[in-house]
């Protein structure tokens, strides 16, 4: 049996938005939006497993603040844990897994269809938002 896989996801926080990622693929997840980010691989810390998929996805570099508390099942064996983030550089574009992104302020949380697993960390990025 191997460890559970954790996948990272960032809260990216700008001026007083978070942002948010809306995913192409697969046809099950394509549409729905997520806290952009991926699994953790083998000798990589989960902090710098962010800075390389925001960095893949996004084009951005990121500067991972602090962990939010919690950590929620994806599937058998994988299971998603979230940290803040700043940008450190760049404007984030859609360049991988996403379509389309957009810059929430608090209270348009709920105008985007989150996967499931990702809303209560977004709930949480929010509050911190709102306290910045
Ligand atoms: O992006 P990647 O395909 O590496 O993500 C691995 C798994 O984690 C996928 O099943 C994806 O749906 C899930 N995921 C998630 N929430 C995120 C990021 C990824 O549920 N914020």
């Amino acid at each position: 049996m191997s460890a559970v896989r954790v996948v990272v996801g960032g809260a990216v926080l700008d001026r007083g938005r978070l942002l948010a990622a809306r995913r192409s693929a697969p046809p099950e997840l394509a549409g729905r939006w997520e806290l952009p980010g991926g699994k953790v691989e083998d000798g990589e810390t989960p902090e710098q497993a962010l800075v390389r998929e925001l960095r893949e996805e996004l084009g951005v570099a990121v500067e991972p603040l602090a962990r939010i508390p919690g950590e929620w099942p994806l599937k058998p064996g994988l299971v998603l844990q979230v940290w803040t983030v700043r940008l450190v550089s760049g404007t984030p574009r859609p360049l991988q897994d996403h379509d389309a992104l957009r810059w929430l302020p608090p209270g348009d949380e709920d105008t985007v269809d989150w996967l499931d697993q990702d809303r209560p960390a977004v709930a949480e990025a929010m509050t911190r938002l709102v306290k910045q």
